[in-house]
């Protein structure tokens, strides 16, 4: 069968799968550690067999796949999250502490600031599924360090790995169809005010590569790239 979905590595054991057909679109992360596998975000629910596919292309399988990490509660992050933990019913679900309580239906998902957003997310039923276990910034999940970096979701965190200087910004910067901006664009963004502030946040922080949910890897100036955006998106 020809390979259609081949991960990108970013460093030693750190992997970008594309978890649609459409290169850069929708990212999620497979990181290997010496027990097994962690996988960052679970793309939408038909990402479920591209991501088992690119897991299979790294020597992985449901026994291996040991941790799934979401970093948040939007439905293009853990729309395959029911369908990746059945088939590895081992993996331990793990989520933000703020996102937690959305992804396992005991809270509301965050009210938007936006009328247009509101109205449609209101009557959106966003699938629930239990989490195991919770962290908050400076935790660390396959050797990245949580980064609070709120406003796209209000519980919404980054990654940072200090050894390999690379950041996964997830939503904080994002690009749909206009360029990169800061909380990928600013209607989805719960609270624009502070997803600019935790974008700048991220400034501070020593890293040489960046990588996004949606939107291209940044490898060459990524910080200068990011900076110029949190300079453009003066909301
Ligand atoms: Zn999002």
């Amino acid at each position: 069968m020809p390979m259609t979905t081949v991960p990108e590595k970013l460093a030693p054991g750190v992997y970008r799968v594309d978890a649609l057909g459409v290169k850069y679109a929708i990212s999620v992360f497979l990181i290997a550690e010496r027990d097994g596998w962690t996988l960052i975000d679970t793309g939408l629910p038909g990402s479920v067999p591209r991501i088992k596919e690119a897991l299979g292309a790294l020597g992985g399988d449901a026994g291996t796949l040991k941790r799934i990490y979401l970093t948040h509660h939007h439905s293009d992050h853990i729309g395959g999250l029911a369908g990746m933990a059945e088939w590895a019913p081992a993996a331990e679900i793990i989520a933000p502490e703020r996102e937690a309580p959305i992804i396992s239906g005991d809270q509301p998902p965050d009210r938007s600031e936006n009328p247009i957003l509101r109205a449609m997310t209101e009557r959106q039923q966003v699938p629930t599924h239990p989490v195991a276990r919770t962290v908050r910034e400076g935790d660390t999940i396959a050797g990245f360090r949580v980064i609070a970096t709120p406003g796209h979701s209000l519980g919404h965190c980054s990654l940072l790995h200090e050894g390999h200087r690379l950041l996964l910004t997830i939503d904080a910067f994002g690009q749909l169809l206009f360029g990169i901006q800061v909380g990928v664009t600013k209607p989805f963004c719960s609270d624009p005010a502070q997803a600019r502030r935790s974008a700048k946040k991220l400034l501070d922080l020593d890293f040489t590569v960046a990588a996004l949910c949606h939107g291209p890897l940044l490898r060459d100036g990524a910080k200068d790239r990011l900076r110029a955006v949190v300079e453009k998106n003066e909301w």
